[in-house]
């Protein structure tokens, strides 16, 4: 296992981690910035961010700071209700992917979306059934463009308290199933992003993430799981501040080859969002350091 204890050089940053400081959008060029001269070479964007600062700034600015993107964010929302937003999904889908193309990102990060209309408030049923049948057929029509562009995708699991609005793939285990649905040889070109978020409390973790092997590990993102946990969404603690054991799940992931960043990934209305963003970045180099 690597020892990150005196360098941040796998140190990502997932930019909705700084996304709004003290109720103030910090705008996506800043953040580069402020990231590149902290030494920290990679970062996941989201795509609301890059469309705000423009595309080809972005891409212009990535690569005069050599940044890397260990992941784009993102992908995914593939259940619909009638033919219209089958195919709103897909055109979605394909423009995230030139994006990721354009921005030369390691992986397509996808959430694949609930029942369809949940997100809105509306769910246009209950059958969670469905929902996974329309995201494993939307994933297997997309590894079709992703392949033709290079561009390798990563289911991403969320916590089963996501289910009814934000993914129906909620366990590693399910993610792995797509892919061996839709790519039995392994090839590597569909894999899964393994946050610790999400899955720390799966008692098959260790045993999926050595099912996924190197091929299929194509991200890995961190923060914490805090108690209490107040919001959903928007209270996700640092690395170090809460219950998941960090440094064990990354060892299992790299005792499986893999060898990329740590994404540091958390959405902190109460705390992290109400600092000063070199703050944040500055105690996410830290606690890498310390607790990743
Ligand atoms: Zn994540």
């Amino acid at each position: 296992m690597r020892d990150f204890s005196d360098d941040h050089r796998w140190l990502s940053i997932n930019t909705a981690t700084v996304r709004q400081q003290r109720g103030e959008d910090w705008p996506l060029l800043q953040i580069l910035d402020a990231c590149a001269a902290r030494g920290i070479r990679a970062i996941s964007p989201w795509r609301d961010q890059v469309q705000a600062a423009g595309l080809a700034a972005v891409s212009r600015a990535v690569k005069a700071h050599g940044l890397e993107l260990s992941g784009y964010c993102r992908g995914g929302m593939f259940t619909y209700s009638d033919a219209a937003g089958r195919q709103a999904a897909r055109d979605d889908n394909l423009r995230a992917l030139d994006e990721a193309c354009e921005l030369n990102a390691a992986c397509l990060v996808l959430v694949v979306g609930g029942l369809p209309g949940a997100l809105g408030g509306k769910p246009a049923h209950k059958d969670i059934a469905d929902a996974r049948r329309q995201v494993a057929d939307g994933i297997a029509e997309l590894l079709d463009d992703a392949r033709q562009r290079n561009m390798k995708l990563a289911i991403e699991p969320l916590h089963p308290m996501y289910a009814a609005d934000r993914a129906c793939i909620n366990t590693i285990e399910q993610a792995l199933d797509v892919c061996d649905a839709v790519d039995p040889v392994q090839s590597g070109a569909i894999g899964v992003a393994v946050d610790v978020y999400h899955v720390w409390w799966d008692p098959k973790l260790r045993s999926q993430i050595e099912r996924a092997g190197g091929k299929r590990l194509h991200a890995f993102h961190v923060c914490d799981w805090l108690l209490p946990t107040t919001d959903l969404l928007n209270d996700r603690g640092m690395m170090g501040d809460g219950v998941i054991d960090i440094a064990q799940i990354r060892g299992w992931v790299e005792a499986q080859g893999f060898a990329g960043y740590s994404e540091v990934e958390i959405f902190s209305t109460g705390n992290w969002w109400q600092r000063d963003g070199g703050e944040v970045l500055d105690t996410c180099i830290e606690r890498h350091r310390r607790c990743v």
